[in-house]
């Protein structure tokens, strides 16, 4: 059976059969990988305690007719600060949900896999709150292709740096004055910039600027609205969400 190496973050696990688990991967050449830990909820299990949820692991596989096999599994790093605080716990849950909807599987997606393992290090560090989850879900909309317009009127084009906006999520981004309609919400610019900003840099940069906090409070729902045109139902931090 030929086999093979790879690093991935646990984005999933469900029990199967009466002592294996399925394990769901981010991984960086495969996309996501859905393999199988056989005998893994069994005590005397070797690999059972380096497959936690969130971990990162380098793991060996045997390829399957439908699935493939995990024959070891080594942990090598883990968002410990997590498990002790729920919201940002809850936190982590929907980040990997998202991921799970978004990522492709046997594509491979290492600036996805980066942009997982860099926000379960922010959140291990203690960052919570809108900002993170507003910029984790802009940055994916990027990293993915489906970035909203934020530089002109997605109606009519109009880019003009001092007239006034607002975000339309059915239409896909920004739309001027003359454009808008029922379903816009006025969009000031701070947060038009901020929406830039974090569909482009890392955590470490946005989260130095002053006011994100708040700007990134007030808008989320809009992003989460754009979530829920584009790409299904938006998915919001809570334990409602079980992957
Ligand atoms: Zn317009």
């Amino acid at each position: 059976m030929p086999s093979y190496q790879t690093t991935g973050l646990v984005i999933g696990r469900t029990n199967f059969g009466e002592a294996d688990r399925i394990i769901r991967l981010l991984t960086p050449q495969y996309g996501k990988l859905s393999a199988v830990a056989r005998g893994v909820r069994k005590i005397k299990s070797r690999t059972a305690g380096h497959l936690e949820l969130f971990g990162e692991v380098v793991l060996q596989l045997a390829t399957g007719r439908q699935l493939d096999t995990i024959t070891s599994a080594r942990l090598v790093w883990y968002p410990h600060a997590l498990t002790d605080d729920y919201g940002r716990l809850a936190l982590a849950y929907a980040f990997g949900a998202l991921i799970d909807r978004i990522a492709q599987e046997h594509q491979a997606q290492p600036e996805l896999y980066e942009h997982l393992r860099e926000a379960l290090a922010a959140l291990s560090d203690g960052a919570a709150g809108p900002l993170i989850e507003l910029w984790f879900k802009l940055r994916l909309l990027q990293l993915a292709g489906y970035r909203p317009e934020l530089q002109r009127c997605v109606a009519c084009g109009q880019d003009n740096p001092d007239a006034s906006y607002a975000f339309d999520a059915a239409r896909g981004g920004i739309v001027c004055t003359a454009c808008a309609s029922a379903g816009s919400h006025a969009m000031p610019t701070n947060t038009i910039k901020l929406w830039r900003l974090l569909s482009d840099y890392p955590y470490t940069t946005v989260s130095q600027i002053t006011g994100a906090a708040t700007l990134a409070a007030s808008s989320l729902p809009w992003c989460d609205e754009f979530y829920e045109h584009h790409l299904g139902k938006a998915i919001r931090p809570g334990f409602g969400t079980i992957i």
